[in-house]
């Protein structure tokens, strides 16, 4: 690589018109580019971008893992809060293989059945009256974020493309919904970030009031913050969004990459609110596993997105839809939120007695349905990595928060489980702090 680099920068320089290298561009001598000149790379296959735990899964079942090595481990990351109906589900496994052996791929330039019952039948139980499927959740906010630019513009407020966000969100990795993001750490080396987001305090409507201006297209807001800490909007604030989208003529966008599709107990969070939005980003759980995301969105939204202004090759083919029909399939069957509701009640009350217990390792419990988190006094590092030996999974989120997402189809013994793991874990990191401590 380092011999392409070289050559490359050669080459170019060499151009005709071309002034000779910048300041900054690499040239032979460099250390950056003698790092691996002629040596044999150091780099591991697959790129370093993941500080991946050193456990492979061989097989699952329901809310358990199996390693390659026979290790057993409760599943309450979900694969950050994505294999809602849990490993293996007879229903959704049984659909992707005979849609896999029918036809996995066929293009958005011909009708796709799958995809359109999919969105039928999204339209039929949410706020939306039109759908658009992708691929992820970072997908899902782009395609939102330019619905939302595109139907202001095409409204005639030319001008007006800026979002309001909120800190200690988290939309995604690709550069506009990094921009959306907006935090440091993510957006660091990557060159300007995408202009037109305006960040304020998360629950904070003094401060969305102020950041609105003619510029202001609309809103984004999680109705639970997953990555920033487990950290649930009021649903008095979700109201006043609402209101005050309203007021200005602005359009009211959820991410509910992470909040929806049953996990607070609602096939979407912003239920709990008793408003509407004019768009969400759906993905995670809406494909049980399989990659796929979604826009959902008011006609007065969605109707700007005629053809040539988006697009995606695998987003909604046969293969995801036939997926995301089985999941909602469970998902919607008689009692499952309910059940979504109960369960996430519980846990949350035996993650508050956790909490009270040990006030050395944890301020409390906060969370919604299913997705719920403990702030942490201990480092969450710490917790989790505990948590991992005595066999429970969890992961972490911002504002050191450790966070238990568990698949939807959890049972009551699963959550007893994961209890007791915990409360294990909790011993074992409080005695290793006590001992560090004399
Ligand atoms: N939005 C929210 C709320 C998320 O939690 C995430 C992922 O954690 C994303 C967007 C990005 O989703 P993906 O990783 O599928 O691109």
């Amino acid at each position: 690589m380092a011999v392409l680099g070289l050559t490359l920068a050669g080459c170019v320089a060499n151009l005709p018109g071309f002034p000779g290298p910048a300041r900054g561009w690499p040239r032979a001598g460099d250390p950056f580019w003698d790092v691996a000149e002629g040596d044999d790379p150091m780099i591991s296959a697959l790129m370093p971008n993941y500080a991946r735990a050193d456990l492979a899964f061989e097989r699952g079942e329901g809310a358990w893992l199996w390693t390659v090595d026979g290790r057993r481990f409760l599943d309450f990351g979900s694969g950050i809060a994505t294999t809602s109906l849990g490993h293996g589900h007879p229903h959704l496994t049984k659909a992707i293989a005979e849609q896999a052996a029918k036809v996995m791929h066929v293009s958005n330039l011909y009708r796709i059945p799958q995809a359109e019952r999919l969105a039928a039948r999204l339209v039929e139980h949410t706020f939306a009256d039109s759908v658009f499927f992708c691929n992820s959740g970072t997908e899902a906010n782009e395609g939102m974020i330019k619905m939302m630019r595109r139907a202001v513009y095409d409204g005639g407020r030319h001008d007006a493309y800026r979002i309001i966000t909120f800190e200690g969100g988290f939309h995604g990795r690709t550069l506009g919904a990094l921009a959306a993001t907006g935090n440091e750490k993510y957006l660091k080396g990557f060159g300007p970030p995408l202009e037109g987001f305006d960040q304020v305090p998360f629950n904070n409507m003094n401060a969305v009031r102020n950041a609105i201006g003619p510029g202001t297209a609309g809103i984004i807001v999680e109705p639970i913050q997953g990555e920033g800490g487990v950290r649930p909007a009021d649903l008095q604030f979700i109201r006043d969004l609402r209101a005050v989208c309203d007021e200005y003529g602005l359009i009211l966008g959820m991410d509910e990459v992470q909040s929806g599709m049953g996990r607070t107990g609602k096939l979407f969070a912003y239920e709990w609110s008793g408003i509407e939005p004019d768009v969400i980003a759906a993905a995670k759980g809406i494909g049980g596993g399989f990659p796929l995301g979604a826009v959902l969105a008011k006609e007065a939204v969605a109707k700007y997105l005629v053809p040539g202004t988006h697009g995606t090759t695998f987003g909604g083919n046969p293969l995801a839809c036939a997926a995301g029909n089985a999941v909602l399939d469970v998902i919607l069957a008689p009692g499952f939120l309910e059940g979504v509701q109960r369960k996430g009640h519980k846990f949350h009350a035996q993650l508050e007695a956790i909490a009270r217990e040990y006030p050395q390792v944890y301020e409390d419990a906060r969370g919604m349905g299913l997705l719920q988190g403990l702030k942490c006094v201990l480092p969450q590092g710490e917790v989790q990595a505990a948590c991992v030996a005595e066999g429970l999974m969890a992961i972490t989120a911002g504002d050191n928060v450790l966070r238990l997402a568990p698949p939807l189809v959890v049972t009551d013994a699963d959550l007893d489980a994961a209890v007791e793991m915990l409360r294990r874990a909790t011993r074992r990191v409080l005695s290793s702090s006590t001992k560090a401590a004399e």
